[in-house]
């Protein structure tokens, strides 16, 4: 996607702080933190966001959780943390390619 800000983290044309990569993944630090860890993951195919999944990327889905199940385990954040996917305008989501939020690092306050 041409005007897709993680689009073009992934091609490398803006820099990025990457914690983790694969074939179909890619990981790094959220510019804006809201909790001392706080890593985005994200699909190397854009997919806007949860609510556009194709039935056939529900196996890429659970990849992602899975590898920000990793990176938390490689952030030691073994007393828990969060994995939130925003959607759409009201559900606050700003950039419109599927990432998940991984936050942690500290007691996490509660939210919806
Ligand atoms: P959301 O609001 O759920 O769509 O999340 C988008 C996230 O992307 C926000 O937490 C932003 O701080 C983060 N973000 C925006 N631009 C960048 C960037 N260039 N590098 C890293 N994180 C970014
Ligand atoms: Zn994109």
């Amino acid at each position: 996607m041409d005007n897709c800000i993680f689009c073009k983290i992934i091609k490398g044309e803006l820099p990025s702080e990457k914690v983790y990569q694969d074939e179909e993944i890619i990981a790094f630090v959220d510019i804006k933190p809201q909790a001392p860890v706080h890593i985005l993951v994200i699909p190397k195919k854009h997919i806007d966001g949860a609510d556009t999944l194709p039935a056939e990327d529900a196996g890429l889905t659970g990849r992602l959780v899975i590898a920000a199940a990793r990176i938390a385990e490689q952030f030691h954040l073994s007393g828990g943390y969060r994995i939130v996917t925003n959607i759409g305008k009201d559900g606050g989501q700003t950039v419109r390619h599927l990432h998940f939020h991984l936050l942690g690092g500290e007691k996490l306050k509660d939210s919806y």
